[in-house]
């Protein structure tokens, strides 16, 4: 039942780009890694105390992006794409080098990962994989922002609605199965922001690295980027892969139902971060041909996990 077993890449691939927010270059190698190994960083322009975990716990800034930090002080930011392209192919286990402290942001999407690692393709491992159930209903709340997760059966359902005062960006709302559902527009969707708002980011330090080829920059009801939108839901959507990609910080799959109006990643990580806080909320199994009734192994949801 090789489908419900841990994946990782074939061989490894190559990535070259720019950080949005830092502006510098960066290289990015993804290379296979073993069964129970997880998901790995490494920060191969530092000799000491390199790797750093994509631990819900590990988040030390959730501004704008999403920025992990080991005991030591060494930070990997602008995680949230490169997990959202691995959890919604399925991958268990790789080891990502890097050269600088933040992740290329190629189109501003995750198509540009995605497409290189299906183009590679799959080593599928003997070992099952984990995955998380919610047993209990946990929220989060701040101001008009709110998310809340609960108990699915073999599903992670993500439901995510934004409201924009920005008539062009509207209000948006999609539910999604993200283990039967087709994840094209997805992955394909972009970063985007206000025009208004790119002055006030730069005076933050942030954004050095943005410009119209990786983000979708909206000036009052008009669009600045000329090739016009991927999809007709597109800012929902990258929001989606966003809340995806720091879903994937919980270190497996996740069978649930969430429920997120104008979250981001800080949001996604308070409920994480909740969620792990009481042994009860949560169970870890593994699941394989033995561990799961037979009639279930040939149904689709179970079959797309992997
Ligand atoms: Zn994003």
């Amino acid at each position: 039942m090789s489908v419900l077993n841990q994946k990782t890449l074939s061989k490894k691939v190559f990535f070259e780009g720019i950080g949005l927010h830092t502006g510098k270059k960066v290289s990015m190698t993804l290379l296979p890694s073993g069964p129970n190994t997880g998901i790995t960083f490494k920060r191969v322009d530092l000799d000491n105390n390199n790797l750093v975990l994509p631990s819900v716990f590990n988040v030390s800034n959730a501004t704008l992006c999403t920025t992990i930090t080991n005991d030591y002080g060494v930070s990997v930011s602008t995680i949230e794409h490169i997990m959202g392209a691995l959890y919604g192919l399925g991958v268990d286990n790789l080891l990502i080098e890097i050269n600088s402290q933040e992740i290329p942001i190629m189109d501003g999407s995750a198509s540009i990962f995605v497409d290189k690692i299906l183009e590679v393709g799959f080593d599928i491992s003997e070992v099952p994989i984990k995955l998380i159930k919610i047993n209990n209903k946990i929220e989060v709340m701040d101001g008009s922002k709110y998310i809340s997760i609960e108990k699915s059966n073999v599903s992670l359902d993500i439901d995510f609605e934004i409201k924009f005062n920005n008539s062009f960006i509207g209000n948006q709302r999609r539910k999604i199965n993200i283990y039967e559902n087709d994840l094209s527009d997805i992955f394909n969707s972009r970063t985007f922001c206000l025009y208004e708002d790119i002055e006030n980011l730069r005076n933050m330090g942030f954004a050095k690295g943005g410009s119209l080829n990786n983000a979708v920059v909206v000036k009052d009801s008009e669009l600045l980027n000329k090739e016009g939108l991927r999809n007709n839901l597109e800012f929902v959507n990258h929001k989606i892969l966003d809340c995806m990609g720091d879903l994937y910080l919980a270190g497996f799959k996740i069978i649930g139902s969430i429920k997120c109006s104008q979250g981001g990643h800080s949001l996604t990580n308070q409920l994480l971060r909740k969620i792990f806080k009481e042994k009860i909320n949560y169970s870890i199994f593994e699941i394989n041909e033995k561990s799961i009734p037979h009639t279930y192994i040939n149904k689709l949801p179970l079959k797309s996990i992997a």
